[in-house]
């Protein structure tokens, strides 16, 4: 994956669930924590307005005191008197000016150590009493930490003992008393008044009924954002499904098998482990939907799918590549590669096996190519660590590359890449690459090979053979660079450059006069399907204008196996043109007796191979004197190629073999060296 789309890709899959989970908690909490803080609100509310209540009730005791001094009455006798009115549990506790407590009722007293504050919107003293359970000295709050009988244990039932509903909600929950301090008017006094903070039954319903509301108005959204958060999980994962599914298939699609692949092999864990990655390669899938249907075609990649999806085990990945191919992920295991090797391929061979007959009523065969990927090792042979970039995508491609290097062809067929096979798709994409720049700036040049008479050997003849020298590569032999240009259809362009080439020459030495003989030039098969041909090369010679009797063309055997009716309609009319025409390499592959009785051929250059090797048994030689006989008797010259023993010249001398090449007279040799050996030997 291109790093931009990765990056997409993992941010696509972070924004996943999370983020709507987080926010519905985030949500629900600060629900939680705002009733809470209303309630408390509401509870502090409640116990604002009975401290108020008591300030005013402590106030009112404060100036009635004030009052009856105010009346003539000394400190003592207005204590005296106000005690009679106070009710039951209003304490009363007074010091002087120096802090001497000189008059108290009842059995506690203020404790000055522990001052209470409470904000209920006006400014007054409360202290604790020393006989309470204040555990904490400032607020309002404090009151709510206070012990809480058992608030609706008892259940109000009607007419029990007589007692009302409202005598049930009055019964006090919470009880505390504490100290409200009031002056009196000649500040020689401060006056501190006991008073209960009583939080009521019907104090703790209040607050309950808030609550309530509270939260039915919270549940709405919470509710409805659980249903949302619900709704972009799920969707969310409809979409994660969405992103992973090959639409040909139903199953996993690219996506999942890269990121999933590149997560099982770096797994801290998997570093032990050995993998392959298959490509998996369902032969002429083209023809298979042109015959039965691109329906048909796409059920059989459905069951394929299938097929595998059972096959696969824990930590095995596969998934649909594209057309027909099928990426795999599978352990290997096995003490060394070699074993590692052996596993795989029988267990890719019975894959294969098993998935040829997936359709039984149909033919339908399988190749597999296999990037092997053994455990990692670090450098000093012990530790093993966690594989770090792996580009899946590449293994893959190598993979590939590796099932299409063996050809096609009906068998199953398992093929492990190698690096000898990356070396060779190296050089083809060099080859490639750089065929253009090197055809424009001549770096293909023309070596000539002499061909000699067996009878007196006098050089008859020559074949002009490519190299390409290369500034980077040097010297490069034809048969590295003339197979890719017949894949790619660039070898139209070479014999365009070679016939060019030759021509000029012969023309040149036809205007200085030198000894000449008759140079052949190889013409690739896939030029012969252009139509035109022998006008073409006419046109290629005549811009130079050497005689076409000195111009010799050759096309291999194999060219006589495509359009024969093209070849020969070409062939005759080279002919016509005065230019000479051989079959190369006859004998070489397939046989080809019978195109030599449609095709109006002048030469038959007589394959290599025939006198390669031991000829112990003289069969060899019964099947080239048989050759060279039938030539003759079709009015053709014969060309013995690849002679390098005398015996063999002799032999070729003694059937009537018209001309030898091969290096037991001259190698492909220079122009210019070429040019020296004519003036000698021609
Ligand atoms: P070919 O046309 O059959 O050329 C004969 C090949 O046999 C040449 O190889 C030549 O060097 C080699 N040869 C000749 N005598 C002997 C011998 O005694 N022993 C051995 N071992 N080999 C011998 P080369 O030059 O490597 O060319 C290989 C093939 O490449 C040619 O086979 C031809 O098919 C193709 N080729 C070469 N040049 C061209 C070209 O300009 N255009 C096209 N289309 N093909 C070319
Ligand atoms: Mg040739
Ligand atoms: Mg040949």
């Amino acid at each position: 994956m291109s790093s931009v789309k990765e990056k997409t890709f993992r941010k696509l899959k972070r924004k996943r669930i999370w983020p709507s989970i987080v926010v519905f908690v985030v949500f629900v909490v600060s629900c939680i924590l705002a009733v809470t803080v209303f309630l408390q609100f509401i509870a502090l509310y409640i116990m604002g307005t009975k401290v108020v209540h008591h300030y005013e009730e402590t106030q009112r005791v404060s100036d009635a005191l004030d009052q009856l001094m105010a009346g003539g009455r000394t400190f003592s006798e207005a204590m005296n008197e106000m005690q009679q009115y106070i009710t039951d549990g209003r304490d009363l506790y007074v010091l002087d000016q120096d802090q001497n407590m000189v008059f108290r009722t009842g059995d506690s007293e203020p404790d000055f150590e522990m001052m209470l504050e409470f904000q209920v919107g006006r400014e007054f003293v409360a202290v604790a009493d020393n006989k309470s359970s204040f555990t904490r000295e400032q607020g309002l709050g404090t009151v709510l930490n206070m012990p809480v009988d058992d608030v609706f244990g008892r259940v109000f039932e009607p007419g029990e003992d007589g007692e009302t509903l409202a005598q049930w909600l009055d019964e006090t929950i919470i009880c505390q008393a504490y100290w409200l301090q009031a002056s009196l008017k000649d500040e020689a006094y401060d006056l501190y008044v006991k008073c209960d903070i009583q939080f009521k039954r019907q104090d703790i319903v209040y607050v309950c009924f808030f609550g309530v509301i509270a939260l039915v108005f919270l549940l709405i959204p919470v509710i409805l954002l659980f249903i949302n958060t619900i709704r972009s999980i799920v969707t969310q994962q409809k979409m994660t499904q969405l992103f992973y599914l090959d639409a040909v298939t139903g199953g996993r699609n690219w996506l999942y098998f890269q990121t999933g692949a590149e997560r099982v092999l770096t797994r801290l864990y998997s570093k032990k482990k050995a993998y392959a990655v298959v490509n998996l390669h369902l032969e002429r899938y083209q023809n298979y939907c042109a015959c039965y249907g691109v329906r048909a075609g796409e059920e059989l990649l459905e069951a394929m799918d299938g097929f595998l999806r059972v096959r696969v085990v824990k930590d095995e990945l596969y998934a649909r590549h594209e057309g027909a191919d099928f990426g795999m992920l599978l352990r290997c295991e096995g003490e060394n590669e070699e074993e590692r090797q052996e596993n795989c391929r029988k267990r890719m061979r019975s894959l294969l096996a098993e998935l040829t007959g997936l359709k039984p009523e149909k033919k339908i065969h399988f190749h597999a190519g296999i990037t092997m990927i053994p455990p990692y090792v670090a450098e000093d042979d012990k530790w093993y660590r966690a594989r770090k970039n792996v580009d899946i995508n590449q293994l893959y491609t190598y993979a590939n590359a590796a099932r299409i290097a063996t050809g096609y062809g009906e068998e199953q067929r398992v093929t492990f890449f190698d690096h000898e096979m990356l070396g060779r798709q190296l050089w083809e994409r060099w080859v490639e690459d750089t065929m253009e720049a090197a055809l424009r700036n001549e770096e293909f040049q023309v070596y000539l090979q002499p061909k000699y008479s067996p009878v007196n050997a006098k050089m008859v003849g020559a074949e002009a053979l490519v190299r390409w020298v290369s500034p980077k590569e040097g010297l490069i032999a034809p048969c590295r660079f003339i197979p890719i240009f017949e894949e790619t259809g660039f070898i139209t362009r070479l014999d365009d450059y070679m016939i060019s080439h030759v021509a000029k020459l012969q023309a040149e030495w036809t205007i200085q006069g030198k000894k000449m003989v008759p140079v052949s030039i190889n013409v690739s098969r896939a030029h012969f399907a252009q139509e035109g041909l022998a006008e073409h090369i006419c046109q290629l010679v005549d811009a130079y204008g050497p005689k076409h009797e000195l111009i010799e063309l050759e096309v291999t055997e194999s060219a006589f196996f495509d359009d024969k009716d093209i070849l020969v309609e070409t062939v005759r009319q080279l002919r016509a043109y005065g230019f000479h025409v051989s079959m190369d390499d006859f004998g070489a592959g397939y046989s080809s007796l019978n195109s030599l009785k449609d095709i109006p051929i002048d030469v038959l250059k007589l394959d290599g191979e025939f006198f390669r090797g031991d000829d112990d048994d003289g069969r060899g030689q019964i099947v080239v004197k048989e050759a060279i006989q039938l030539a003759r008797n079709l009015n053709m010259r014969v060309v013995a190629e690849g002679i390098e023993k005398k015996e063999q010249v002799d032999f070729l001398a003694g059937q009537g073999c018209d001309m030898i090449q091969g290096f037991y007279f001259a190698k492909p040799m220079p122009v210019a060296e070429f040019e020296e050996k004519v003036e000698k030997d021609a």
